[in-house]
């Protein structure tokens, strides 16, 4: 139940996790508790225990993880949970037509019945299927058999861009027991489906990472669709948990199953399935014998040198964009950078406008004419001359909106639109850009990774990465893991109703070995040949990580407090311990960031090498002051 206490000199609401009988110590001060808000438990006894399970494995405060899982209005005094109470949110409710299932085709059928064999020994399993093989009506007969007996389901999505043609598809089958849950569904909704859980009765929560912090009660399944995603892992404030994680915790606590779906899987996963630890099923073809795209290469190198470039698309791919839109078929432009340009740069000497607050340079933003800093908003009127020189400046790269730019010149007729984080800041327009492109209102659809998720539209012959590069060029070993999965995802929107999709990669780096992996669909041999790599080089899952990251506002002083930790942990853990590190982005928000990696043996006792980690973190004097933050198997 909620209580209402004294803290400092506010009232503040907690929540009871236990009481204590025996007396404390001398120094504790005991505070009387103000008022007694619920009239019953408001949180369950598993939800604790999965809240305890967080603090303890994330190594963060409980109230942190509190704080992520109750709807910021239940933390309001005023907020009631009793049902008699009027001025309820009524959840959306569904008023079409209720629509029979698909039937299975031969494919589908077989993994239905091969993953509930697969569950009979191990709770986990992953189904492998290629994009378009169908596992979202394979999910769907799965749930309809959880809620005939009663159960809950839990299917988790990664993007919320993605729910809403998802919720349509669940609906149409099963109705109003479809609820959805995450971020931009206001908070006095999420309340009233956090109070309505509390009731429990057989319902399928679609929901984003927050999701698995629900009451349930009769928990049955849960569905980690795209469980490759990174968004899985929450990367601030703390809780730094991974959903997939959680997710499974969660289900172990109920006795549910847990199904891992992806196209892509990630490279832990795949080698659990491999060594036996969760369940494998693979669905190899696309639906209803589709073929997989095709893909072509760009070499963009030889396309400048020949001068056969128009801004940054090569003349092959204005070409098959220019014959698709004549067909009356639509394409899909994929970027990872949004904005105009990612910097400008100084012509005279090589400075780019930097971020007041971050040690990062700022993006150009032609729509808004400025220059934005990505890590914290700041941004400032697009400058006329370099601000250090007054040399002129240039544009240098280019982002979404300069390929939108772009499009609209060497084909004005067709009609564009723009999907990434700033023309998806209102509320409803994610769906407004979905459904427009859906209904063939929009002929090309210029994104960022948003536009690679899991969404179906049926005139789309072709897809192109106009830099395939800046997927791979990055410090960080999960790189190609991530290229693979981009690619394919984005590949996979490609190509709808019988004919064979397209797909155009443009890359100075041809020869890249990831590209032949990409072009045969071959996610086995990317597998083995980057599982291979993990295990020489002793990364995840071979071992586990932790960073330990050290912010302060004054540089000097994190320094020095990281150099003395680190000197500390390495007499405790060897060369389990790195040196200090200085990340490619050393100050966001005025505080300047300093990070200490530690690599612990998968077979070691990782629960002991974290209360270590905690004793030498306690013991350095030079840390006062100095925020200590933990990311347990950071990604
Ligand atoms: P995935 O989730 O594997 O990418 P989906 O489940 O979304 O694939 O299926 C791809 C497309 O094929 C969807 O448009 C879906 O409606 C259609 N589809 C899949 N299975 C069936 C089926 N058994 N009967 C009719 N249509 C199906
Ligand atoms: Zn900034």
């Amino acid at each position: 139940m909620r209580v209402l206490v004294p803290l400092a000199k506010k009232e503040v609401v907690g929540i009871v996790l236990g009481e204590r009988r025996e007396p404390v110590a001398e120094h504790v001060v005991l505070r009387n508790i103000i008022a007694v808000l619920d009239e019953m438990p408001i949180v369950t006894q598993e939800q604790l225990r999965l809240w305890q399970w967080i603090a303890e494995y994330y190594m963060c405060p409980i109230g942190d993880v509190m704080a992520a899982a109750l709807p910021a209005k239940i933390g309001d005094k005023s907020y009631s949970f009793s049902p008699v109470k009027k001025r309820r949110v009524r959840l959306p409710e569904y008023t079409g037509e209720i629509e029979p299932f698909h039937t299975l085709d031969a494919q589908q059928a077989t993994a239905l019945s091969q993953i509930k064999t697969e569950w009979e020994a191990h709770d986990t399993t992953l189904l492998f299927g290629v994009t378009s093989s169908g596992k979202t009506e394979v999910y769907m007969h799965l749930i309809r058999e959880q809620l005939e007996e009663g159960k809950q389901v839990l299917y988790l999505v990664p993007e919320i861009a993605l729910t809403t043609q998802l919720t349509d598809r669940l609906q149409k089958v099963f109705g109003e027991q479809v609820v959805v849950y995450h971020s931009r569904v206001t908070d006095a909704v999420r309340a009233e489906i956090y109070r309505q859980q509390l009731y429990p009765k057989p319902r399928l929560i679609v929901g984003a990472r927050s999701a698995v912090f629900l009451p349930f009660k009769d928990l049955g399944l849960v569905i980690v669709d795209e469980e490759h995603e990174p968004s899985y892992k929450q990367q601030d404030p703390a809780p730094r948990y991974h959903a997939r994680s959680v997710a499974i915790m969660l289900a172990q606590m109920y006795g549910a199953k847990v199904l891992l779906g992806t196209a892509t899987p990630s490279v832990e996963s795949y080698y659990n399935a491999q060594t036996g630890k969760y369940g494998l099923v693979t669905m190899k073809g696309r639906f209803a014998g589709l073929q997989l795209p095709k893909i072509t290469m760009i070499d963009l190198s030889r396309q400048y040198h020949r001068k056969e470039m128009y801004g940054h698309f090569s003349d092959p791919l204005v070409e098959r964009m220019k014959s698709e839109l004549e067909k009356g078929k639509q394409v899909i432009l994929f970027q990872n950078r949004r904005g105009y340009a990612p910097m400008m740069e100084c012509e005279e000497c090589s400075k780019s406008p930097k971020c007041v607050n971050c040690d990062v340079p700022m993006t150009l933003h032609l729509r808004d004419r400025r220059l934005t800093c990505h890590y914290c908003g700041y941004s400032i009127p697009i400058p006329q001359s370099c601000p250090s020189c007054g040399g002129k400046i240039k544009i240098h790269g280019f982002g979404t909106e300069r390929v939108e730019d772009e499009v609209h010149e060497f084909v004005p007729e067709a009609r564009v639109m723009r999907m990434d984080l700033d023309s998806t800041g209102k509320k409803s327009a994610y769906q407004d850009i979905i459904n427009a492109f859906g209904k063939h209102e929009v002929d090309v659809l210029v994104g960022t990774q948003m536009v690679s998720k899991g969404l179906h539209f049926d005139d789309v012959s072709l897809v192109a990465v106009l830099n395939a590069d800046n997927l791979f060029n990055q410090p960080d070993f999960r790189c190609y893991e991530r290229a693979y999965q981009m690619l394919e995802q984005v590949s996979g929107r490609a190509g709808r109703k019988g004919e064979q999709g397209e797909v155009i990669i443009q890359t100075f780096d041809v020869k890249n070995p990831l590209f032949d992996y990409v072009m045969a669909h071959d996610y086995e041999r990317f597998y083995a040949e980057q599982i291979a790599e993990r295990e020489a080089f002793n990364y995840p899952p071979f071992s586990r990580m932790i960073t330990v990251i050290l912010r302060h506002k004054d540089v000097m002083k994190v320094h020095c407090a990281a150099n003395e930790l680190q000197r500390r942990l390495s007499q405790v853990f060897g060369k389990r311990c790195s040196v200090v590190i200085e990340p490619g982005i050393s100050k966001i928000q005025n505080l300047h960031i300093r990070t200490i990696q530690l690599r612990i043996e998968a077979k070691a006792n990782y629960g002991r090498a974290k209360a270590m980690l905690r004793e030498q973190v306690q013991q350095v004097p030079e840390l006062k002051n100095v925020q200590v933050l933990f990311d347990i198997d950071p990604m």
